[in-house]
């Protein structure tokens, strides 16, 4: 049985019989914490307290399963900051950790909440975003984008300004990739994101949008977003 499920049959059975004194529920309880410790070990990163790599993956197989079965898309960002190295080197390491998890709860709090945000590897970042179509996907990429870089990631006496570059790319269950495939996809554009000088959205090149159809963004943010993404040509 899949873990998960399993977990929360557990939690649903416990809250039942919440207040039973029996001994093999008493035991069961103990057992439910500690196999739910281990299960988070497993899958969230302790520094930003995300999704980890290995969760995300599954996250993003199982987006792709969605997608095929009911026809649906879903989009996929894919974000790394830029000179991080740099953060590190002039602060120190522990900075850059403090640095991290601020990034994390900024992603966390600027998207939506059925977004799955997840910390991807050391400074990169992955985020679904199910049910979003590319130009929704665009306009809360340039959104985040544009906090990051109006961010104070350091205090008020050291301050410490950051950006990223990002891929996005929008899942077609007609194009039939695997999830394998389509991260690869959008880790090219994230790749050209960084050769285009970074700070910048790289999106796929047979996409077009219409600036009517970008959410939630003001006339002169749209003007701004077009100043920061690229189609992708290799
Ligand atoms: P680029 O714009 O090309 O992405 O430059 P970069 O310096 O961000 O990229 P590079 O891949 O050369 O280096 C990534 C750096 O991120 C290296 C490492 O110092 C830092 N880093 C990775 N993981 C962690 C972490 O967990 N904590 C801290 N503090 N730093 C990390
Ligand atoms: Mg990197
Ligand atoms: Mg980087």
């Amino acid at each position: 049985m899949d873990i998960e499920k399993c977990l929360r049959r557990v939690e649903e059975f416990l809250r039942r019989h919440d207040g039973d004194g029996d001994e093999v529920i008493g035991l069961l309880k103990d057992l439910y914490q500690i196999c739910r410790k281990l299960y988070d070990q497993a899958t969230i990163d302790f520094l930003t307290g995300l999704y980890n790599r290995r969760a995300f993956e599954k996250q993003l197989e199982l987006a792709v399963e969605r997608a095929r079965r009911d026809r649906s898309t879903f989009s996929l960002i894919l974000l790394d900051l830029d000179h991080f190295k740099r953060v590190n080197d002039l602060y120190g390491h522990l900075v850059g950790d403090e640095v991290l998890r601020k990034v994390g709860s900024l992603i966390r709090s600027t998207m939506r909440k059925v977004d799955i945000p997840a910390r991807y590897g050391g400074e990169e970042f992955a985020i679904i975003l199910p049910g979003t179509g590319f130009e929704g996907a665009l306009s809360a990429a340039w959104r985040l984008k544009k906090r990051i870089e109006e961010t104070n990631f350091g205090t008020e006496e050291r301050p410490i300004h950051i950006t990223a570059s990002m891929g996005l790319g929008t899942y077609r269950p007609l194009e039939n990739l695997s999830a394998r495939d389509f991260l690869e996809k959008v880790d090219r554009f994230l790749y050209a994101a960084k050769n285009r000088g970074r700070n910048v959205i790289v999106y796929e090149s047979d996409r077009t949008f219409h600036e009517e159809h970008l959410e939630g963004l003001s006339h002169e943010e749209k003007k701004a977003l077009m100043e920061g993404v690229r189609p992708y040509d290799d």
